[in-house]
């Protein structure tokens, strides 16, 4: 089969490699459909992942169909169109025991600490695979994942319809989220510096957006609510974005990081226990695709139309080729396999 090795940063490699073997009895042969290329995929392959070790196999938006099991396997059968739990945990820590895996303090991640589904075949457990729904496709079910990543940062800040939410950037993350949170009924505001992104914030369904390139930020946001927002979501990632955040959320409100930011951001302690804000970090997903998949069964929540580009997987190379160019009409790559 055919596998894109990251030997190191910047050093990308088709090979022809085994097929895995399954090992243990509830172990699952996946044969891969398609991959989503996510922003933490080109931070690995750039080589400014702070988590990532090498040499990695990549891809963590992953779906396929059953292609094998193990003797004691019963959740999954051979022809199932499944995605595969990005997650793997060690079941045993102090997160673990309090039912957070997604932080599990020996936590492998699949294309980033063990290898991930850039490959024609992988094998995983059969507790982590769920159920695709038939209507979607493979390309489109790639947007689960990030779909989960928003699902959870929405229940990390646990909003509800009383809510004012501002969310910090409409990229891809963004409008993630502005999707989950719609579910919860709050209010919501968006800030970009990019009017295309705000447009399609507005489409989505947000009540007010700012471009903060253009207009003062903090003073549209109390124009739009005097106490500021009850709840804040940094999709942007910037230095400084967190002590901004301490600046515009209202008293009492809660603050949701979710960026790999390894440069500090020097912030107020004032301001934290002066508003008695509650900072939050938001990682990965915990339990969420059984919620993604569920919502979008019941038609509450669109996957389909994120993914702007396909490519075989043959090509996938050039999909990062492509993503170094900076061309602005990629907003989502999936490579597929079929
Ligand atoms: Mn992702």
């Amino acid at each position: 089969m055919k596998q894109l090795l990251t030997e190191k940063p910047k050093v990308l490699k088709m090979l022809e490699v085994d097929i895995p073997k399954i090992e243990k009895s509830t172990d699952v042969l996946v044969k891969m459909k398609a991959a989503g290329i996510c922003g933490s995929d080109v931070h690995i392959y750039h080589g400014t992942s702070p988590v990532a070790t090498y040499p990695r196999v990549m891809g963590h938006e992953i779906v396929g169909v059953v292609a094998e099991i193990g003797k004691d396997v019963t959740h999954v059968k051979i022809g199932d169109p499944v995605i595969v739990d990005q997650i793997v945990n060690c079941g045993t820590c102090y997160p673990c025991s309090i039912g957070r895996p997604n932080i599990c303090c020996n936590l492998k991640v699949r294309g980033v600490h063990i290898d991930g589904g850039y490959r024609e075949y992988l094998v995983a457990g059969e507790e982590a695979l769920h159920l695709l729904p038939r209507n979607l496709s493979f390309t489109d079910a790639v947007m689960i994942e990030p779909m989960s990543i928003a699902f959870q940062s929405c229940s990390r800040a646990e909003i509800t319809k009383e809510d004012i939410l501002f969310i910090l950037g409409a990229g891809a993350l963004g409008k993630s989220l502005i999707k989950a949170a719609r579910l919860t009924g709050a209010r919501i505001i968006v800030s970009d510096v990019v009017d295309e992104r705000l447009a399609e914030a507005k489409a989505l369904g947000v009540s007010e957006v700012i471009n903060s390139k253009k207009e003062d930020l903090a003073a549209k946001l109390k124009e739009y609510t005097p106490w500021g927002p009850t709840v804040s979501i940094d999709a942007a990632g910037f230095p400084g974005s967190l002590p901004l955040l301490t600046d515009l959320t209202c008293n009492a409100g809660r603050i949701i990081t979710m960026a790999f930011l390894d440069e500090p951001s020097p912030v107020q302690q004032f301001k934290i226990t002066a508003k008695e804000l509650d900072v939050r970090g938001s990682r990965l997903q915990n339990n969420k695709f059984k919620e993604v998949i569920a919502a979008y069964n019941e038609g509450k929540i669109a996957i389909e139309g994120a993914v702007s580009h396909v490519l075989p997987f043959a090509e996938a190379i050039k999909a990062f080729n492509m993503i170094d160019a900076g061309d602005p009409s990629i907003k989502k790559i999936a490579l597929s396999f079929e």
